[in-house]
């Protein structure tokens, strides 16, 4: 029977190429989103020509007790071998004009929604002495920008939980990494100046979803078996 890979934020973006991937693979697919109820249904749908399986498990990563009701009965009976911590959004603003719930609601989507999710599921992984976690980090999380304090301090924040995680996990064959995309082509860049960025970015295009989804896949994958605590950059060469 198939392993079990489960993404977060996987209705559309990064997180669909991901559950793909994955798909292609050979995982089953426990497939989280927030919202999109028709997007969540097409990518499950995609998996599922596959011929591989997928479970939608719709709920807001940030809120701890929905989580738990959701993932506490699952993980009864089966423990997946991947977690991608991929959910997020950004509100951006200059840090003069932020107000706290844009600051809140962005380290709470990816900080605490890293927490409520890998938390129950790597205290599983520890008694069967193996497992990935992947965490979807960003550039802006390296670099700083202005007018993503709340972003990049999320992001930064990301990082260092990987760090430490993984520190906390190796010695149970348990690897945890940070992915960095740069410009990845998502709705996330809608609002963005797309051909101004592109002029900044050695390679002169913006990254595709799959791309990033390539990376996590080989993270994932026996030929990674030495990499953990790492954060690879998936970003054009636009920071190095
Ligand atoms: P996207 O196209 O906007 O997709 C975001 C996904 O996250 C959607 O499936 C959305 O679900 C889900 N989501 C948002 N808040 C959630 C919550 N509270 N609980 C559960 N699911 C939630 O964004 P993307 O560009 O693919 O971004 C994916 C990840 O990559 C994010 O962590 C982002 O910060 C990171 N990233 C993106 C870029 C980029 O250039 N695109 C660069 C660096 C890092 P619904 O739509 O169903 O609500």
């Amino acid at each position: 029977m198939s392993q079990i890979a489960l993404i977060t934020g996987a209705s559309k973006g990064i997180g669909a190429a991901i559950s793909l991937q994955l798909a292609k693979d050979g995982y089953n697919i426990w497939l989280n989103y927030r919202s999109d109820d028709e997007g969540a249904e097409k990518v499950a749908a995609a998996i599922r020509a596959k011929g591989q399986e997928c479970t939608l498990l719709k709920f807001d990563v940030a809120d701890e007790e929905a989580a738990e009701n959701v993932l506490g009965p699952l993980l009864e009976k089966e423990v997946p071998y991947i977690v991608v911590n991929n959910a997020g959004f950004a509100r951006d603003s200059i840090m003069m004009m932020m107000d706290s719930n844009d600051w809140n609601s962005v380290l709470q989507v990816h900080l605490n929604g890293f927490f409520n999710v890998t938390k129950p599921v790597v205290s599983r992984m520890l008694r069967k002495r193996t497992g990935r976690i992947i965490n979807i980090a960003s550039t802006s999380g390296e670099t700083g920008v202005a007018g993503q304090t709340n972003y990049c301090a999320a992001k930064a924040g990301l990082i260092g939980a990987t760090r430490s995680l993984a520190m906390e996990v190796a010695k149970r064959n348990i690897l945890v990494n940070a992915v960095t995309p740069g410009f990845i082509e998502t709705d996330m860049l809608s609002k963005l100046p797309v051909d101004q960025i592109k002029a900044q970015i050695p390679l002169k295009r913006l990254g595709s979803p799959e791309e990033v989804a390539g990376v996590v896949s080989f993270l994932c994958s026996d030929k990674a078996s030495y990499i953990t605590g790492q954060t690879i950059a998936v970003n054009g060469g636009i920071y190095t």
